[in-house]
């Protein structure tokens, strides 16, 4: 039995390639209804599942095997099939998910035990389940990601499968979110977007990464593939270090893409598993703060909390903030900065709790990944202890990355009419009908944001539960700065901490 979930595809799939070397093979996804009705899951991310579900179904029935989707819950489902197929061993990839996924496995682990079914769980992240060595992460996570990718069988024996599985069309009637873009799914498409990539579209990757109006096209949009597994981070990063190993030999001028472009994707691709070694070491992050003070410092959000709804319709009246988060509802899909500002502003200037405007942030991506998600949320809230709390100024996100305001009007067309700088701040000259003034007054919100940092950055418990989370979550590639700077907190805190400055954008 093999059983795939965050990992649609036939390629570099270790269970796969093990499981039918050794017989009769089972090719099971499971469709939970109770996941896809979690506050952090959507239509849009199934509507990506469903297509990948597809093309996987393609690249097994061409090796001999179809896929065999069901849909309940996990536990239940192998029991099933247990009793219809008489399966001996379960395969499958580790799975860092969402706290749900976790207790799942947990079920899935006592099933397994029960029935003296051996489970057999590969890696395909370097991701360390139960570590035990944070300085020693660096290491694994590259000889795992650095390991040859494991071929795709060629042939699969299929195992018979009795009695009415299948699952229909549409097994969870969710309520359709009609997206005007979307992403394709699929292995072919994904390889083509590395492809592209390395073909000249990346080529202006580190200048226009940023602006919403060059991302879309600069950026790889590796994102939902990598998600969903429709491609192995692996493979990705050996295609793009082949390219890079041809263009190294060719005049600096002659290469479609610089290097440093390269460079800058490969690096991101690593730092998924920095992020989510944070949640599969820490799985209740995904619930409470990383540190402890910030933690009893939470205020919890209702979900009518008129702020909160401002923010994710889109109508908070600073006009780049809104473009952004009804651009991402419209396409599934949004730049880092504009992610890191969207969280940054609901956690900052509206002092909203990140597991309310997090859950948002996650139900509209197509390629949310919790183990990325969940730590982002936190740094961009400003609460790890470890990093440099960041702030953006809407008006001057605005101006820098909008300048001529073309993206605002495209996504916020109440202000189609504004010329100028009217349109990153129509407040100033007495507003635009239809348009809401600023949700609050910017500058303020943060000076206000600001002294609830110092506050805590002060106890006197401060530098050593950041010290603590360091050590379990810390980067160790750069040199250490446990704490991280701010002017405020120097002063609040001043015989514990060296914090000059605050980061600000
Ligand atoms: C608040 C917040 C929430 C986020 N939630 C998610 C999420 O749920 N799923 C997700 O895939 N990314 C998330 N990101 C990270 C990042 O914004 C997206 O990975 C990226 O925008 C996806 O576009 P791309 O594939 O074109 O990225 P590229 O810039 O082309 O990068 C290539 C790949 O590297 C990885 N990557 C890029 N940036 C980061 C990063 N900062 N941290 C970790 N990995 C990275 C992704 O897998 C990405 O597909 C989040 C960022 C923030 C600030």
């Amino acid at each position: 039995m093999v059983w795939f979930k965050r990992d649609l595809r036939v390629h570099d799939h270790a269970p796969l390639t093990e499981a039918a070397a050794a017989g009769p093979v089972v090719a099971l996804y499971v469709v939970e209804p109770a996941y896809w009705r979690l506050p952090d899951t959507s239509e849009r991310q199934w509507r990506f599942v469903r297509a990948a579900l597809a093309d996987l179904d393609a690249a097994l029935r061409a090796r001999g095997v179809a896929l065999t989707v069901c849909v309940g819950e996990a536990v239940a489902v192998l029991r099933a099939l247990r009793a219809s197929t008489g399966f001996t061993a379960l395969w499958s990839h580790e799975e860092t998910g969402n706290g749900w996924t976790y207790a799942r496995d947990r079920a899935v682990g006592a099933f397994c035990r029960a029935e003296r079914i051996p489970w057999h769980e590969r890696l395909q992240a370097g991701v360390w389940r139960a570590m035990t060595d944070r300085d020693a992460w660096q290491a694994f996570h590259d000889r795992v990601l650095s390991a040859p990718s494991v071929r795709a069988p060629d042939r699969i024996v299929a195992a018979t499968v009795r009695g009415e599985v299948t699952a229909g069309d549409d097994p969870l009637g969710l309520t359709a979110e009609p997206l005007v873009e979307s992403q394709p799914a699929g292995r072919r498409v994904a390889i083509g977007l590395v492809e592209s990539f390395l073909a000249g579209r990346g080529r202006d990757y580190r200048r226009g990464m940023s602006s919403p109006r060059s991302s879309a096209a600069v950026c790889s949009r590796l994102s939902p593939h990598l998600a969903t597994g429709t491609v192995s981070a692996r493979e990705v990063l050996r295609r793009i270090a082949a390219a890079r190993r041809s263009l190294e030999a060719a005049p600096p001028d002659a290469r479609p893409v610089p290097l440093t472009a390269i460079d800058a994707l490969v690096a991101r691709i690593h730092w998924r598993d920095h992020f989510t070694q944070k949640l599969e070491r820490e799985p209740a992050i995904e619930h409470r703060s990383p540190h402890a003070l910030f933690e009893a410092a939470r205020a919890p959000t209702g979900p009518d909390d008129p702020r909160l709804r401002a923010w994710a319709a889109g109508r908070t009246g600073w006009p780049f903030v809104d473009a952004c988060i009804r651009s991402l509802a419209a396409t599934g899909w949004i730049n880092f900065r504009a992610r890191a500002m969207l969280q940054s502003i609901a956690s900052h200037h509206l002092g909203l709790d990140w597991r309310a405007s997090g859950a948002v942030l996650a139900r509209l991506f197509v390629d949310y990944e919790p183990g990325i998600h969940w730590p982002q949320v936190h740094m961009q809230s400003g609460h790890t202890g470890i990093n440099v709390p960041r702030m953006y100024n809407p008006l001057k996100q605005s101006r820098d990355q909008d300048p001529a305001g073309d993206f605002i009007r495209q996504w916020v067309p109440e202000l189609a009419g504004c010329a100028g700088d009217a349109v990153h701040a129509p407040w100033v000259a007495g507003g635009v009908r239809g348009y809401p003034p600023p949700v609050c007054d910017a500058t303020a919100a943060m000076r206000a944001a600001r002294a609830r940092l110092a506050a805590v950055y002060g106890h006197p418990d401060f530098a050593a539960i950041a010290r603590a989370v360091y050590e379990r979550h810390g980067s160790r590639v750069r040199p250490v700065r446990p704490v991280p700077r701010m002017r405020e907190a120097r002063r609040a805190a001043a015989a514990q901490l060296a914090l000059p400055g605050v980061g600000d954008g």
